[in-house]
């Protein structure tokens, strides 16, 4: 088998030192296994994309001296295999058109907020009559389309870094939304959880590698994966780089993006052995400061940390 992995930016904002580390890891893991090394470009969310982030991220990613193979891939150009994809679960049964309004919704979590519930939705239009939707219809409801998450599922994987990790289907928050409300014959577009799992699919990935704050996808994935008749690929989710108080990095820390670091003087080599250092321990006798080509000779799972890792203050 040859190792596939991807790093898969959002360009919503200039490359963020999470992202370039996680690109950092995907890369030493496929180099380390003569792999290959996918870029694609998340620009789903059609208003906050922008093209000049998408040119900082490539910038960024070549700057650090992180090659990728073939061609990068944009979402937005994939638009009719998801909405294919979304069909074919339709027509399995596995997902369905849910016609709630938003003040209905809102009503459903207050109600669940005042008996002390965690906010869910309740999969009431899981199974409306023809005549229901029919009516719905007729009022001018706009759908979603929803794929069904049974309650009493269990979902556990054998994490790269973390090991077994399992999630009940009762806690993934109910029937999840697959693609946005459009008129009833239509399919709207397609959300996150979905077309992810059908490019990583489609594009052949054996290894899902990225930041912890993705675990609680994973699990609704990887029942998106089963219903679209897949093989499961291998998880790896890699701590997050905290700010020096270890809390999550965010825009008030400042410096947050490699653009940044590149303003200031660093040079590549540095903040890429840096990011490195950040979540992996080299193995014992390897000198601390290592090209990347040197690291991913070494590089596996075993010596990643399980714990996030404080950036040193920057201001
Ligand atoms: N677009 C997502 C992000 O930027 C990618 C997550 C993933 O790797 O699946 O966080």
């Amino acid at each position: 088998m040859t190792v596939r992995v991807r790093i898969a930016p959002s360009p919503t904002g200039n490359l963020h030192i999470g992202t370039a580390r996680t690109a950092v890891f995907n890369w030493l893991f496929a180099r380390h296994h003569g792999g290959d090394f996918i870029l694609r470009v998340e620009d789903t969310d059609r208003e906050r994309s922008r093209p000049e982030y998408t040119q900082n991220i490539l910038d960024g990613l070549k700057w650090l001296g992180l090659s990728w193979d073939e061609e990068p891939v944009a979402q937005s150009d994939r638009l009719s295999l998801y909405q294919e994809k979304v069909k074919e679960l339709l027509d399995k049964g596995f997902a369905y058109r849910s016609y709630e309004t938003s003040a209905e919704l809102d009503a459903m979590r207050d109600a669940q907020k005042a008996r002390g519930e965690a906010p869910r939705y309740d999969n009431r239009h899981r199974k409306l009559t023809p005549e229901q939707e029919a009516a719905f219809i007729a009022e001018g409801r706009q759908p979603v389309i929803r794929f069904k998450i049974e309650n009493d599922r269990e979902i556990s994987w054998n994490d790269l870094v973390r090991g077994t990790v399992t999630w009940k289907g009762r806690d993934l928050g109910g029937d999840m939304v697959i693609a946005r409300a459009a008129s009833a014959t239509e399919i709207g577009q397609p959300l996150y959880n979905f077309v992810v799992v059908v490019d990583d699919i489609d594009m052949g990935m054996t290894h899902i590698i990225r930041g912890e704050d993705h675990i609680g996808n994973t699990p609704k994935q990887i029942l998106l994966y089963e219903a679209l008749g897949a093989k499961l690929p291998e998880f790896g989710h890699t701590p997050l780089i905290l700010n020096p108080q270890g809390q999550k990095l965010s825009k008030r820390d400042g410096v947050t993006s490699i653009s940044d670091f590149q303003k200031m003087g660093y040079l590549p080599e540095a903040i890429a052995n840096y990011m490195t250092l950040l979540g992996w321990s080299p193995p014992e006798g390897m000198n601390e400061i290592f090209t990347l080509a040197e690291a991913a000779e070494h590089f596996s799972f075993d010596r990643v940390n399980k714990a996030g890792q404080n950036l040193i203050g920057t201001s």
